[in-house]
């Protein structure tokens, strides 16, 4: 990969309140999770998938300060891979 290929300084997501470039929370409310379960043979159940799903806000917040900084979700998802 060449350097050009990385993303600019400028797209990285920065917080206004305190600098932090490095450390976000992601906090989901009214999350629904829907784990099925098989029961074995000798009663002990293994967990074959589970679903989540998300009802409430999503928000996104600082890791150093905690500045509520859900304006910029939408740059932070685009940027998760
Ligand atoms: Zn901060």
């Amino acid at each position: 990969m060449q350097p050009k290929d990385l993303p600019a300084p400028s797209n990285r997501l920065t917080c206004p309140s305190c600098g932090n470039d490095k450390d976000f929370y992601e906090i989901a409310e009214d999350v629904t999770i829907t784990t099925h379960y098989i029961q074995n043979l000798d009663g002990s159940f293994t967990p074959e998938e589970d679903t989540s799903q998300i009802l409430g806000e999503i928000r996104l917040i600082c890791g150093r300060c905690q500045e509520d900084m859900s304006s910029s979700y939408q740059h932070f998802s685009e940027m998760l891979f």
